[in-house]
């Protein structure tokens, strides 16, 4: 079969989920057992996500192989349900510095290396490259920004000079506003930036339209008009229950057919898996019961930045069959306020991964609230340090016990900078980043919680568990219940009593819709427990 591609484009303006389309894209055509791979065009000239600030960017999300890339990643990891590598993250910062090396290598000697053609024909290599190594049956390409911007143009101009000689086809994401609820919806907008994309010399074959409420047939009518296609390629994406339930949106509006007619390929439907996926569906939109978690971190101003915890505990709760409600708790306000009645109210509680001290004394505060009333617990990365450091001050007695990351000069650093970090003087991509394995004790409930003694999850951290200070935790009953046996490093804590469960790692990185992540599925039980118990 020839190399078969989709491109995704975005219209007007963000954030209007051109992730979650793509997503469900690649879903769409993994219900038809295509092997189906995204890659994602970043314009900005970062070499990757690792050095933004969560607080605007929303999450870096980390890759087995150690890349830390867009937050997209996730949401096609947790659609396809497969692990994906760092190389289909396509960004500036990347093809800016491998021209310059190129040419620096005198690989253009004579010439004036420029955007067109020499950047165009990097995107369009690179493209070639990943089809070549990873020979898939579709490859789904999503471009990060919306047409206009000066950051993402080079990438719609390669995608233009592709298509020319390729099998490329090209959906398009607009915006369709109404007024107010009952108000007529407007397509001038999508007008204007359909026109401003013919004028870049594309043709989109698939529009689809965000909305908030259902599609009305003028708009649809109008839009197929403006953009030379029958009403059958104008696609609907109001608000619903779940970004989940988008495929299955698609479908029945006959999306997977127009798009395999497009690609000339002719298959039927995997309906097993086709139900599988509604059946989850079918838990998240009416589940039997709900559970009131909180989580408390520094970054809860933008939701976007956790956004794979929020996304496990949709996983894990479908998988238990209840509704996690979420709390979101700035822990700074813990600090000031204490906030007990906030968290009597809750069945769980999570203090998730961050940075810097700010705001850490108040997830402290929680974590012993959790384990003082015995409320279920689970500490991710930063969450588990502070776990370390409420132990250690509360239970042991080791005043003023700190993180070196938040007191360098705290007298007990019962959590210090890991050896071989320490003289690493670069930012970007030197953190303990990626894959690791971990051993967990027998009869610990992380262990139970996985079922298995192996285990392997998701690193991001310069910082770990003191051994220095395993013996006096240990004494005083912290249970060490999951250990890297190459660095002998700690990477899973609890407490005896009740279920508190502090990891190292980020185990919701690797939470998938038909695969939550075992420990939110042990976390989210523990909480419906405590929830039967009031
Ligand atoms: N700041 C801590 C460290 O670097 C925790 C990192 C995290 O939560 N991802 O070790």
């Amino acid at each position: 079969m020839p190399p078969k591609y989709i491109v995704v484009l975005g219209l007007l303006m963000s954030g209007l989920g051109k992730g979650a389309v793509t997503s469900s894209i690649i879903k769409m055509l993994d219900f038809y057992d295509l092997k189906v791979l995204p890659v994602k065009f970043d314009g900005y000239l970062n070499y990757d996500c690792g050095t933004m600030n969560p607080y605007r960017h929303g999450e870096v999300f980390v890759l087995n192989d150690k890349s830390e890339v867009d937050m997209d990643f996730g949401l096609y990891e947790r659609f396809l349900n497969k692990d994906l590598t760092g190389n289909l993250s396509i960004t500036g910062g990347k093809l800016f510095s491998k021209l310059v090396n190129k040419e620096r290598k005198g690989g253009f000697l004579g010439e004036d290396v420029q955007i067109i053609p020499h950047l165009t024909n990097e995107i369009i290599e690179n493209i070639e490259s990943i089809y070549k190594k990873t020979n898939p049956d579709v490859l789904v390409i999503e471009v990060g920004g919306t047409i206009g911007d000066i950051e993402n143009s080079y990438f719609i101009e390669s995608m233009r000079q592709f298509a020319t000689n390729r099998d490329v086809t090209f959906v398009c994401l607009t915006y369709v506003p109404a007024l107010d609820v009952v108000g007529e919806q407007k397509t001038k907008p999508t007008q204007i930036g359909l026109r401003q994309l013919l004028q870049l010399g594309i043709s989109p074959d698939i529009v689809i339209c965000r909305s908030k409420a259902s599609l009305e047939k003028k708009a649809r009518d109008k839009i197929a008009l403006f953009s030379n296609l029958s009403t059958d390629r104008v696609i609907d994406d109001s608000d619903d229950y779940t970004i989940y339930h988008l495929p299955v949106h698609f479908i029945d509006q006959g999306l997977d057919k127009v798009l395999l007619e497009d690609l000339g390929i002719s298959r039927k439907i995997n309906k097993a898996k086709l139900n599988e996926w509604n059946s989850i569906n079918s838990k998240i939109k009416s589940p039997k019961g709900e559970v009131n978690v909180g989580i408390v971190g520094k970054y809860t101003g933008l939701k976007d930045s956790y956004a794979s915890l929020r996304e496990a505990l949709i996983h894990s709760g479908a998988f238990n069959n209840v509704r996690v409600n979420i709390d979101w708790i700035e822990s700074t306000d813990i600090e000031k306020k204490g906030q007990t009645d906030r968290l009597s109210k809750l069945n769980g509680i999570i203090v998730p991964g961050g940075f810097g001290k700010r705001g850490t004394e108040g997830m402290i505060n929680a974590i012993a609230y959790a384990r003082e009333n015995k409320i279920p617990f689970l500490g991710l990365c930063l969450g588990m340090q502070m776990m370390t450091v409420e132990y250690a001050r509360n239970v042991c007695g080791l005043d003023k016990a700190n993180s070196s990351e938040m007191d360098p000069k705290a007298k007990h650093k019962v959590i210090d900078i890991i050896e071989w970090q320490k003289g690493i003087k670069t930012k970007g991509g030197t953190m303990r980043l990626g894959a690791y394995e971990c051993l967990l004790a027998p009869n610990s409930n992380s262990y139970k919680a996985y079922s298995k003694k192996k285990i392997t999850e998701r690193h991001r951290h310069r910082y770990e568990f003191n051994n220095k200070y395993r013996k006096v935790l240990e004494k005083n009953g912290l249970v060490i219940a999951g250990i890297n046996p190459k660095e002998n490093l700690v990477e899973f804590i609890e407490w005896k009593d009740g279920f508190g469960v502090g990891t190292q790692a980020h185990p919701e990185l690797k939470s998938r819709l038909e695969s939550p992540a075992p420990l939110f599925i042990s976390f989210v039980k523990e909480a419906i427990n405590r929830s039967a118990g009031e």
